[in-house]
């Protein structure tokens, strides 16, 4: 869907067009104009012909079904990854496909991602282009469609498919704008979250902005040595300068900031590494996300008893711990797997 061309049509329409044409796109949700009867037959078949709503993707679904990956196929060709999560509440029987399941989406902000951090797919693929504000959009669009098939929504947008958010930061801000949009797809602002290795410039734009969106850092280790050896970035900006920032956001907004730490067995899963990074974290709103290492050739993933003790450590410093396990990664649509080829299917 190309928003520029969709707009330029609708300048010669009168203006209570755009918001028939938002609540079409975001609310019933059709793949084709020719089925928005409200709409003039001219305008749909011109809509048809320049602005189609039809999403080019292949998708697969895991056992489960509690996980489904799509590659989108762009205007230009590219091809970008999207998951679906869907959890279930834990306290019922209900299956993956009920009504009352929180349906997260896990969206890509690039194409690729430029910052080759050691133990992700997506860095190790390279890196091709920002995406389009509507890009971005598409790929919720995509599961809302499906969604709908069983009477779901979309319920949570999270920025930890492929690329670092904060290298395409207007973009990734627009399209959270539109689907923010009470007459369009009206997701709260609070139901967006937005993954970064902490980019600083990015962090202090977004302590600036009116809508509460949910900030995470991925921080991974508690020493420069070894987050430069992981993360490249970290030689660009340390530890403590991100933290710093992360800081001066939270005293600014008072919002809690989830601080993702990826364990990789032999890594930076030792005690050590643990108390170092409750010595970091002590004073601030953090909490700490302890995620599953998902392998993709490099490193191995932290043992159960490995991360109950690193978590340990953590909780025994006053700090709360969440875990992230394995999503999707039998149909590799997992953390770090993205990487958009085509020769990854069926596998
Ligand atoms: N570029 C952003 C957002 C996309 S990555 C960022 O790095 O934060 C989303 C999350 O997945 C990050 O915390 C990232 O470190 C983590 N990740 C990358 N590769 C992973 C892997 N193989 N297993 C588990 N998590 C991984
Ligand atoms: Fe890029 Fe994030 Fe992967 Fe690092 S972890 S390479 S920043 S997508």
């Amino acid at each position: 869907m190309n928003i520029t061309k969709l707009k330029d049509i609708l300048k010669k329409e009168p203006p209570y067009r755009l918001k028939q044409v938002e609540k079409i796109i975001f609310q019933d949700l059709i793949n084709d104009w020719s089925q928005a009867k409200v709409l003039p037959v001219g305008l749909r078949e011109e809509l048809n012909k320049k602005c189609p709503l039809k999403i080019d993707f292949q998708a697969s679904v895991s056992k489960d079904e509690k996980t489904v990956k799509a590659l989108i196929i762009l205007e230009d060709g590219l091809k970008i990854e999207t998951v679906l999560m869907r959890h279930q509440p834990r306290d019922k029987t209900s299956t993956p496909r009920d009504k009352d399941c929180r349906n997260t989406v896990c969206v890509s902000s690039q194409a690729g991602c430029p910052l080759g951090c050691s133990f992700c797919a997506t860095g190790k693929s390279g890196f091709k282009r920002n995406l389009k504000a509507s890009e971005i959009v598409e790929q919720i669009l995509f599961f809302a469609r499906l969604l709908k098939k069983d009477s779901s929504k979309v319920t949570n947008v999270v920025f930890m498919g492929m690329g670092e958010p904060f290298l395409n930061y207007d973009n990734v801000l627009g399209a959270i704008k539109v689907l923010n949009n009470k007459d369009g797809f009206n997701l709260g602002a609070r139901h967006f979250s937005i993954s970064t290795v902490g980019i600083p410039e990015g962090i202090k734009k977004l302590s600036g902005e009116k809508l509460q969106i949910n900030l995470a850092i991925s921080l991974h280790a508690s020493k420069d040595e070894l987050r430069s050896k992981i993360m490249p970035i970290n030689k660009k900006y340390s530890i403590k300068e991100v933290l710093t920032v992360v800081e001066e956001y939270i005293k600014k907004t008072k919002r809690r900031v989830m601080i993702e730490y990826v364990m990789i067995d032999g890594v930076n899963d030792s005690d050590e590494c643990a108390k170092d990074l409750a010595r970091l974290l002590k004073k601030l709103l953090y909490f700490v996300n302890l995620i599953s290492y998902n392998p993709t050739g490099a490193f191995r993933a932290s043992s159960r008893e490995r991360i109950k003790k690193f978590k340990e450590i953590l909780e025994k410093s006053g700090i709360t711990v969440t875990e992230r396990y394995r999503f999707g990664s039998g149909i590799k649509a997992a953390c770090g797997q993205l990487i958009a080829r085509e020769k990854q299917y069926g596998n």
